[in-house]
């Protein structure tokens, strides 16, 4: 009868076996770091505010749930439930708002009042996104939706999850959608996100032979703006880009501490944390963020 053991039941050490009889197990190869675009906006943003969420992995206790986030999060939901499922072409209006209220999250609203105002509105943009992706079912088709792409950088890997891709029916061309809740969007707008600039350096590496450019859906306000890089602006970028990743591995995290930056501590989570180190100091914290 052939034996059913299985390779890893042979490394099974018993009493009294010699250890140094076994194969060694091969040594697992070291996995790259993996750096995204919110990790890296959130460096370039405060180096304290990476250190207290992806070293010390503090902010579970100190994040907030916020309305916006839950109602963005909710429109992504449904929205890629809509598109993987064909669009408008298989998903009724009325079937695209029942997926909204089966997905809905309820957190952050404070009141029911405020939900069922926020609801509606989720209501209203739906309908109107319905209308525009049946208009654009005619000159493009789904390519991928929220999906994770890598891009070896060397000594970091670079990620983005990805809203949506479409491909134009006519030259090919991919295009990059994201979601906001925005009410409108400038082109500006597209070129200054972090984001939508490494998704784009994403795509442009993984499919070199297509034309690439990136969209921001403002859903609130139904419109969209688009923006795309230059072969030489994309490599400049990569350039920059591998600058910061290298800065981000090479930091000692130990010897990073908090410095006041007026515009952005305001509004940070970690404000209360930063600010016990400042009055520890004796720093004149509240003078530069402008606090009375
Ligand atoms: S409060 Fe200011 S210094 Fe502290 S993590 Fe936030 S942005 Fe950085």
């Amino acid at each position: 009868m052939p034996s059913r053991k299985s390779q890893t039941d042979d490394l099974i050490l018993t009493p009294g076996s010699d250890p140094s009889a076994l194969p060694t197990p091969k040594p697992r190869a070291k996995r790259k770091p993996e750096l995204s675009p919110t990790r890296i906006r959130s460096f370039l943003t405060c180096p304290m505010l990476y250190r207290l969420e992806y070293i010390d992995k503090v902010g579970r206790f100190y994040h907030r749930a916020q309305a916006g986030w839950a109602l963005g999060s909710t429109l992504h939901q449904t929205l890629q439930a809509f598109h993987e499922e064909g669009g408008a072409d298989n998903v009724s209006r009325a079937e695209l708002i029942e997926k909204m209220d089966a997905g809905w999250i309820s957190s952050g609203y404070g009141t029911v009042e405020n939900e069922t105002r926020h609801r509606n509105a989720a209501a209203v943009i739906l309908h109107g996104y319905h209308s525009s992706a049946a208009e654009r079912a005619e000159t493009t088709r789904t390519f991928l939706t929220e999906k994770m792409l890598k891009y070896d950088m060397g000594a970091f890997v670079l990620t983005g999850r990805i809203d949506r891709i479409d491909e134009h029916l006519a030259d090919g061309a991919l295009e990059i959608v994201d979601y906001k809740t925005w009410d409108s969007v400038h082109e500006d707008d597209v070129k200054e996100a972090m984001a939508m600039s490494v998704y784009q350096l994403l795509v442009k590496r993984l499919h070199p032979d297509r034309r690439v450019f990136a969209t921001i859906h403002a859903l609130a306000g139904g419109v969209t703006a688009s923006a795309s890089f230059t072969d030489e602006e994309m490599a400049a970028f990569e350039d920059d880009l591998r600058g910061v990743g290298l800065m981000i591995l090479e930091t000692d995290w130990e010897a990073v501490f908090p410095k006041p930056i007026a515009d952005t501590c305001p509004g940070c989570d970690f404000l209360k944390i930063c600010r016990s180190y400042w009055i520890r100091e004796g720093a004149e914290w509240e003078r530069v963020l402008g606090i009375p």
